[in-house]
């Protein structure tokens, strides 16, 4: 141990936190105790449109630049932790089919994480965006207590992303797909209405969480059923991708259609749970996305319609925990910031 290490207390060190997105990236520092060095979004714009080089160089502009903002010399940082969206693989290689955010073909295959490596010269670790999210919810939620405690994650955005947490760390799998919640197909009896279709997911499989509990599940299998059940809705009068945004603003004013839509969701977010259940038993059921930003009567409502229907055994309900996932905009960084953290401090 050199002479500095033994004068410096345990903040001195810290880990940054990388979180790219299709339009911006945002960072964060965390410091070696667990306390973030930034409260709020600091943004550049992440150029993945332009391909990776470009990408690469607006990462590290981010990276410079929260050091900059913070005050933290570069000699403190011991690890940098990177996220994206999928599909990647467990180290950071971008699908050799592409993804949604990185379709030009020079990314296909391109590994992220060792190309910001290389660029930065520090060890960069990788995770995808839905699995960060999960990572800092676990962590906000348990806090001292979080590398004994598991939880899972459902974040319903135009997908629907999530992780599984045990004992405070992310469950990746052996070739990064664990934690696909989205693509778990469930029970449909009590979801869906007699006589409805069965639902259909993007990624091939009938009746998984995705095709019911995600913006594009409502777009292409809820609104168009709920519309028949009733016609002389005013939605019925809308192409299907703008009436399907405005559905969040009509359940909050109890709207039967979008009630019936986002019950729906609800229920099946729930089977999903009492699979987790059964699977991991975790200490924590965790719901994020943009049902977490709507009015407080509608998100609680949501949220009570997800517990009620998630099985327990008795046992496991005195146990768990129900909660929303707060600061989503800051979830990516912050994760991998804490992913970065526990693999250079295991616990
Ligand atoms: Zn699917």
């Amino acid at each position: 141990m050199d002479q500095a290490e033994t004068v410096r207390t345990p903040a001195s060190w810290v880990v940054v936190g990388l979180d790219n997105g299709g339009t911006c990236n945002n960072a964060t520092v965390l410091d070696a105790t667990g306390r973030y060095l930034v409260d709020h979004l600091v943004e550049n714009p992440s150029l993945v449109t332009d391909g990776p080089e470009p990408a690469i160089e607006q990462l590290a502009e981010a990276f410079h630049n929260i050091l900059e903002l913070t005050s933290t010399p570069l000699t403190l940082v011991r690890a940098v932790g990177l996220d994206t969206p999928g599909p990647a693989s467990a180290a950071g290689v971008i699908s050799s089919k592409g993804a949604t955010n990185f379709s030009m073909v020079s990314w296909h295959g391109f590994d992220i994480r060792s190309a910001l490596e290389a660029r930065i010269g520090l060890p960069v670790f990788y995770l995808n965006d839905a699995n960060a999210a999960a990572l800092y919810a676990h962590h906000r939620l348990f806090g001292a207590e979080a590398m004994t405690k598991s939880s899972v994650a459902a974040i319903v955005g135009t997908g629907l992303g999530g992780g599984v947490v045990v004992n405070g760390s992310v469950v990746s799998g052996a070739a990064g797909m664990a934690g696909e919640l989205g693509h778990v197909q469930i029970p449909l009896h009590g979801v869906l209405e007699v006589g409805q279709p069965i639902p259909e997911c993007n990624c091939g499989f009938q009746g998984d969480v995705e095709s019911i509990a995600s913006l594009t599940g409502i777009k292409k299998n809820l609104l168009p059923y709920w519309l028949t059940r009733f016609p002389d809705h005013p939605l019925a009068a809308e192409p299907l991708p703008q009436a399907a945004k405005k559905l969040r603003g009509l359940a909050e004013q109890d709207d039967p259609l979008a009630l019936a839509v986002f019950e729906q969701q609800a229920k099946a977010i729930g089977k999903m749970f009492t699979i987790a259940a059964n699977f991991t038993d975790p200490d924590a059921y965790l719901l994020g996305g943009g049902v977490v930003e709507a009015a407080p009567k509608f998100r609680q409502w949501f949220l009570d319609t997800v517990r009620e229907n998630t099985q327990l055994r008795d046992e496991q309900r005195a146990a768990a925990t129900f909660a929303l996932v707060a600061d989503l905009d800051m979830a990516g960084a912050r994760g991998a910031a804490v992913a970065a953290l526990e693999t250079v401090q295991p616990a």
